[in-house]
């Protein structure tokens, strides 16, 4: 399907592995030139040589912490004019609800609330200006159903989303779409660490851990960062201007909810 938005342009953060590198393989597909980023250089570069070598796509990568002032200021001004957004980096540590302090809430903020925040509102005017733009924020399936682990990540990721449902409503009428994406568990080193916590906590081994977790997704298995680029770049595409603001889980049915 020609998503209609071949020689765009999208910077795509945290994309050198995971569900970040799935949506810039989705983008590029479609024939869309990235800037992608990650925080170290060797993954991000054979990321992007491969993604050069596969789709005859321009790729630029910036190697920067998006988590920093620095590293969103990097991006911003090698970005340049973007026509596509794909906010994402990596997520919070597990733990207890007693276990964090001031310091990590600020962690948890800045990385997955006050980052995506600062570079929407950086390039958001410009894709206004020209009529034209897409913004996908990775978030979590913890936002319609808490993970009680994951304590730091329902926080900044329900800040997120509040941002969101104002704001996608107020850019939607220049043709700038603004929604979420709401990973359940996917193949990826994130859900491998997750894994490891139970592995240590539980003492069972890295398969029974992955199998336990299986068996409580309908699907009966873990996503893969494939099937969930195929989701980001339709949110990207042409076709996908009249969705505004919203918040699609991709989770194999995983999150008990009725809508
Ligand atoms: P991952 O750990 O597999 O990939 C992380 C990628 O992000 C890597 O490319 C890494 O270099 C980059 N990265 C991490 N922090 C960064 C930073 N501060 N600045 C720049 N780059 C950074 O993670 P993933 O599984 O692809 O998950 C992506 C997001 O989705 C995370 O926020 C995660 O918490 C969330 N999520 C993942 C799952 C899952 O099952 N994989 C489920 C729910 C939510």
């Amino acid at each position: 399907m020609d998503l209609g938005i071949k020689g765009r342009t999208a910077l795509v953060c945290a994309a050198s592995k995971g569900l970040g590198l799935g949506c810039a393989e989705a983008l590029a597909a479609a024939g869309v030139n990235l800037v992608m980023n990650a925080r170290g250089t060797e993954a991000l570069e054979a990321s992007a040589e491969h993604i050069r070598q596969e789709y005859a796509v321009e790729v630029i990568t910036v190697a920067a912490d998006v988590a920093s002032e620095d590293g969103q200021k990097l991006l911003i001004e090698t970005a340049g004019e973007v026509d596509i957004l794909v906010n994402n980096a990596g997520g919070p540590p597990p733990g207890t609800w007693q276990d964090w302090q001031r310091e990590d809430f600020i962690k948890a903020l800045d990385a997955n609330m006050l980052a995506p925040i600062a570079l929407m509102r950086a390039l958001v005017p410009g894709m206004m200006e020209r009529g034209w733009g897409r913004v996908v924020n990775i978030t979590s399936q913890s936002v319609r159903a808490p993970i009680a682990v994951l304590g730091l990540s329902n926080c900044a990721r329900a800040g997120l989303t509040g941002y969101v449902a104002g704001t996608a409503r107020q850019v939607a009428g220049k043709g700038v779409t603004i929604n979420n994406l709401l990973p359940g568990i996917h193949a990826t080193d994130r859900a491998d660490s997750l894994d490891a916590a139970v592995v240590n906590a539980k003492g069972v081994t890295l398969e029974e851990a992955r199998a336990e977790r299986a068996a409580g997704i309908p699907a009966g298995r873990y996503g893969t960062r494939s099937e969930f680029g195929a989701a980001c770049a339709f949110l990207c595409s042409q076709y996908a201007g009249f969705i505004v603001g919203q918040n699609l889980l991709i989770d194999g049915g995983a999150t008990n909810i009725t809508i």
